[in-house]
């Protein structure tokens, strides 16, 4: 099945862009949760955030904060989200890196609620631990 980024990164199917180089592209989000909801992908297709090359991050990192600017002030935004979804579990549909910049205002009443866990100094000792020490 053809990736719909990938469509777009190649202009075979339609998008309302707003930057574009030789190794991103950046187009509005066809669902906007916000007004200016914008979309930042690497051209070349990496499934998930865990999948990028380190050779990509400087040039995605830099025009996503550039891209970020510019559509804030666009929007007149008061803020912005930034949002990288990866796995299913964490709510990713499409499956090609993608971080999405959610403009934000004051009086926007969204919701990004997550329940606070309750953990005392053992559970973060742990917790940290268990992260320091899990090689990739
Ligand atoms: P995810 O849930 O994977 O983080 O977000 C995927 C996003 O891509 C969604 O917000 C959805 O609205 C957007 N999207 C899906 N298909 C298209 C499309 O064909 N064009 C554009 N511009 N956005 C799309
Ligand atoms: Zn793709």
């Amino acid at each position: 099945m053809k990736c719909i980024f990938c469509e777009i990164a190649s202009s075979n199917a339609p998008s309302f862009n707003i930057y574009e180089d030789n190794e991103i592209i950046s187009f509005l989000d066809l669902n906007p949760r916000s007004p200016g909801h914008t979309l930042v992908i690497p051209k070349a297709h990496y499934e998930n955030f865990s999948e990028m090359t380190p050779a990509i991050f400087s040039a995605f990192f830099s025009r996503l904060q550039i891209i970020a600017m510019r559509v804030e002030k666009a929007l007149g935004a008061d803020g912005y989200n930034l949002i990288c979804n990866n796995g299913r579990a964490a709510g990713q549909t499409v499956f090609h890196c993608h971080f999405h910049i959610i403009p934000r205002f004051y009086d926007d009443n969204l919701r990004f609620k997550m329940p606070i866990l309750n953990y005392d100094n053992q559970k973060f000792k742990s917790t940290a631990e268990l992260i320091k020490n899990t090689e990739l």
